[in-house]
């Protein structure tokens, strides 16, 4: 296909803004799958994702489309994940194409994500055209909505194009649109072979699939090609292009996107952003990579059933497959035994994890408080990077903890900005700006990443009644007054419950902790204490008060298939506790206690 032909794009927006549902109507109205094949959100293909609505993998689509002006196009489309975690994946979605369609809601109007991904479109130096969707709504309005993208983002909204991807409303004006305001990809042929590596996944037939974009050169079957970031070299045994099926072509030339498999044993082997080059004729200089995906959150996973450890182990190896950007090492926790301290890129990133991990695998685990990765200098000038509070050294040896700071952006409506800039303050934030637009408040805060881990998004949502929007980056790190509680459950530390925060914090995490494991604990038959400490320090306690109760007095004499159903229960009961000493703990209680508020 000749270049100008050509058209690569990607489509961003706000999470619910309607990407997918554009992106399914484009594969429709060019014919790429039969009204048989469609199946709502198509680029959509994880359960999970289909079912909470959110794009986790960036997928890829070639669409041919016959414009107005006579001719076939190549589109490629780059479906991009909506949420703050996988901002790294949007990243890497647009270095593989030209420009973007920017998706807005035309009831809701610009978003803290909106803004995100158009900055980072803008950084990829993308062409991007507005598009306002869903102007079937009666509460749609387009005109604050395009007066809106001009002021905040400084766009030129006069030519938007109005959609309604629901209905399927103007769709052919997106294609249009893609064809004439987008530019076509620049290469060369003729040049040395350099392919950018956008994304790898493991295929149960095929092995690992490579997902790139051709920049010069070509790639074809037979080809021996060389990762330059390590040096490896593999013959290519297939590429192909997604239609959004997969089909093999010949050969994959500059501007093109497609897939590439070449007998490559894991996708560990295979680095996002690296560069592919021919290994008899290899390029020089490797192509302007982007940053590595480094896991922000960790959580230490354990099985509640020991015997599950194998297959824990096993079901952490196939995430890990699919999901690079997914970090686990082997943990031993006193209180929880074997697990692994796993890495993520944010909260949901873990949460979706740990939902596969029940779902797709079947297990039941226990997840530890997540943690921030803190940098920690020792007094004999010894540095370390601290992923787990239980590992803290002793505070009489540590000279300076710092911790990750990130700069966060808040969208919200003026009736909810005191509330909002409320909780900023309470989890130690710092105002950089606050500007207005409209009615709509747009918040820029520094914050401790260590507060924001901790349930920020739910309060946040809950603060603004679910108006408010949210996005951050990494910003550096900081010294802080941090502390690491330990919590002991009679008298014994539980180390998975212990956590970092700041000083100032302290006392009411404790108190907030021992509170609520008072709940959660059962009453035994003897009196337990439960403690937070900072060193040997006490900051607050609890007691649990004894209890002396046969399960089955109630039921003495009488029915015996009664009793045993309930000493079964009890058994079942038991399954899901952990054993401290000589005190029992749910794992509810784990679960809820490890939930701050
Ligand atoms: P994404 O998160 O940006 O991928 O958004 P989705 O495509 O999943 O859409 C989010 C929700 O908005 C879904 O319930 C869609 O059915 C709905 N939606 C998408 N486009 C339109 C539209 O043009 N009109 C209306 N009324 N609803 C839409
Ligand atoms: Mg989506």
């Amino acid at each position: 296909v000749p270049l100008d032909r050509i058209r690569n794009f990607s489509i961003i927006a706000h999470i619910d803004h309607g990407k997918s549902t554009l992106a399914d109507r484009l594969i429709q109205h060019t014919g790429a799958v039969t009204a048989r094949e469609m199946k709502e959100q198509l680029l959509d293909n994880m359960e999970l994702e289909r079912e909470r609505g959110i794009t986790i993998k960036a997928q890829t689509v070639r669409l041919n489309y016959q414009a107005k002006d006579g001719l076939t196009y190549t589109l490629n489309l780059m479906d991009t994940p909506g949420h703050v975690d996988f901002a790294y994946e949007v990243s890497r979605s647009l270095a593989a194409c030209e420009g973007s369609l920017l998706v807005v809601d035309a009831s809701q109007g610009v978003e803290a994500q909106t803004l995100a991904n158009v900055y980072q479109a803008i950084d990829a130096n993308h062409e991007i055209v507005p598009v306002l969707n869903k102007i079937d709504l009666p509460a749609a309005e387009p005109d604050r909505v395009k007066q809106q993208i001009e002021d905040v983002i400084g766009l030129d909204a006069s030519d938007a194009v109005m959609i309604s991807a629901k209905t399927g409303l103007n769709i052919e004006g997106v294609l249009e649109a893609i064809v004439t305001r987008l530019p076509p990809p620049k290469g060369d042929v003729n040049a040395t072979t350099k392919a950018l590596l956008v994304d790898s996944w493991y295929d149960a037939y095929l092995g690992v699939v490579v997902l790139v974009r051709v920049k010069d050169g070509e790639l074809r079957k037979g080809q021996r090609i060389r990762m330059m970031s390590n040096g490896s070299v593999h013959t290519i045994e297939q590429v192909g292009v997604f239609t959004p099926k997969m089909v093999p072509v010949d050969r994959l030339s500059p501007g093109e996107m497609g897939f590439v498999t070449a007998a490559i044993k894991t996708v560990a082997d295979t680095n996002v952003g690296d560069t592919i080059t021919d290994d008899r004729n290899p390029a020089t200089e490797p192509l302007p990579g982007f940053k590595p995906s480094i896991p922000v959150v960790w959580c230490g996973l354990y099985p509640v059933d020991a015997d599950d450890f194998e297959k824990l182990r096993e079901s952490l190896a196939k995430l890990r497959l699919n999901d690079a950007s997914f970090h686990y090492e082997p943990e031993t926790s006193a209180a929880l035994g074997f697990g692994y301290r796993c890495g993520f890129l944010g909260l949901l990133h873990l949460e979706i994890i740990q939902e596969r991990l029940s779902r797709e695998f079947d297990l039941d685990l226990i997840a530890t408080a997540p943690s921030v990765v803190y940098k920690i200098r020792k007094t004999n000038g010894e540095e370390m990077e601290l992923h787990n509070p239980a590992d803290m050294p002793d505070g009489s040896v540590v000279d300076v903890i710092e911790e990750p700071w990130i700069k966060a952006t808040i969208m919200v409506p003026d009736d909810y900005l005191g509330p909002v800039l409320t909780l900023c303050n309470e989890r130690r934030g710092r105002q950089i700006e606050l500007t207005y637009v409209g009615n709509r408040a747009m918040a820029v805060y520094r914050l401790p990443l260590n507060e924001v881990v901790f349930d920020f998004y739910d309060r946040l949502k809950s603060v603004s009644r679910g108006y408010a929007s949210f996005d951050y980056q990494q910003d550096g790190y900081e010294e802080g007054d941090l502390v690491k509680i330990s919590i002991l459950v009679n008298a014994e530390p539980v180390d998975a419950l212990s956590f970092m925060a700041h000083r100032s914090a302290a006392d009411r995490r404790g108190r907030s902790i021992c509170e609520k494991l008072k709940e959660l604990i059962p009453r035994q038959l003897f009196k337990i204490p439960i403690q937070a400490a900072i060193g040997s320090r006490v900051i607050a306690r609890e007691t649990i008060s004894a209890l002396s109760k046969d399960v089955t007095a109630k039921c003495y004499g009488g029915d015996i298939t009664r009793k045993r159903k309930l000493l079964e229960k009890q058994k079942e009961g038991k399954k899901r506790m952990r054993q401290f000493g000589k005190v029992e703990i749910p794992q509810s209680a784990f679960i809820a206690a490890l939930k701050m508020d």
